[in-house]
């Protein structure tokens, strides 16, 4: 038995050596890839319920030169635990505006379009935050009226005063605010109520089996209703098929964002995609 502990423990050592390694070689790629900016923001269109672009949602990708394509939600994690994330942001903002400003000015982007911005609990926090949306609007000559900020609910959790108090500065800069991932965060209803925020975001687990389980069926129906309630826009994430799209047309939900309107595109792709769509 003493025998066998000791070997299971020799495996458990190995184990996580290969974890640490692993994790080492990540945040080393990631550092390369900051100072390189390695990272290319996609775009994913918003749509109304005629199928018509309203905006776009940045979504980043990185492709490491070894390990090919790394999931956002493999590196966002890791990005903050070694304070690279609020460089990462301050890419994707300067990526975001200067693009959809050039978009602006070569009429592919429509002047009520909004760019939706995610920005993570961590940063939202960060002082430096307001400064880094104001130097990316004053750089690319892109009005504030047509960004969009996707907080999640975990952002009201650690400091509502000071969350608050963010939240309406960047109101008053005409940008809106988006809370990202509805329903699966901490937000309590007394929260929305007073918060500053111009749209709920349905997170995707919620729609993904709208159809076939009535309980998620009645979280959505809730959700539209509440938000209609409180004169709050409701967008519907990962719409995938017309079933979808058509179930929350009659429940009230008239914005979408998912596969079946559209996949996150590179930046040539969405412009030529937003051509195809006003051709049509
Ligand atoms: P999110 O903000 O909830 O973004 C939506 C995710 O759902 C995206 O994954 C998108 O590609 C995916 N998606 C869109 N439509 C559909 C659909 O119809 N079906 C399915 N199954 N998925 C769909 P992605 O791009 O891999 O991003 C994952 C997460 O990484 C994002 O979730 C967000 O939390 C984070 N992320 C991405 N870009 C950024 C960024 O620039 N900054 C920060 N802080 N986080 C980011
Ligand atoms: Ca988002
Ligand atoms: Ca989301
Ligand atoms: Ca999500």
């Amino acid at each position: 038995a003493k025998e066998l502990g000791r070997n299971t423990f020799a495996f458990f050592q190995e184990d996580m050596q290969s974890l640490s390694d692993a994790r080492l070689k990540m945040e080393k790629s990631l550092y390369r890839a900051v100072k390189n900016e390695e990272f290319e923001v996609y775009y994913q269109p918003q749509n109304n319920e005629k199928g018509e672009i309203i905006g776009a949602e940045a979504l980043l990708r990185w492709d490491d030169k070894d390990m090919g394509r790394v999931s956002p939600m493999d590196f966002i994690g890791i990005a903050e635990d070694i304070g690279l994330i609020h460089d990462i942001g301050r890419i994707v903002l300067k990526q975001a505006t200067s693009q959809v400003a050039t978009w602006l000015q070569q009429g592919v982007w429509q002047e009520d379009w909004r760019i939706s911005i995610n920005v993570s609990p961590l940063q939202f926090a960060h002082e430096s935050l307001i400064d880094d949306i104001m130097l990316a609007l004053t750089k690319s000559s892109l009005p504030a009226k047509l960004m969009d900020i996707e907080i999640t609910e975990n952002t009201l959790m650690t400091d509502l005063d000071s969350a608050l108090s963010k939240m309406e500065k960047i109101r008053s800069l005409g940008i809106s605010l988006s809370i990202d991932d509805f329903g699966t965060g901490y937000s309590s209803l007394k929260y929305l109520k007073d918060l500053p925020i111009d749209r709920l975001k349905i997170d995707q687990s919620f729609v993904r089996d709208l159809i076939a389980d009535k309980d998620d069926y009645a979280i959505v129906l809730a959700v539209i209703a509440m938000a209609n309630a409180l004169s709050l826009k409701v967008l519907a994430e990962g719409v995938e098929t017309n079933e979808h799209f058509k179930q929350l047309k009659l429940m009230g939900c008239y914005t979408y964002q998912g596969y079946y309107f559209g996949r996150p595109m590179c930046a040539v792709d969405f412009e030529s995609f937003c051509e195809n769509s006003s051709a049509a």
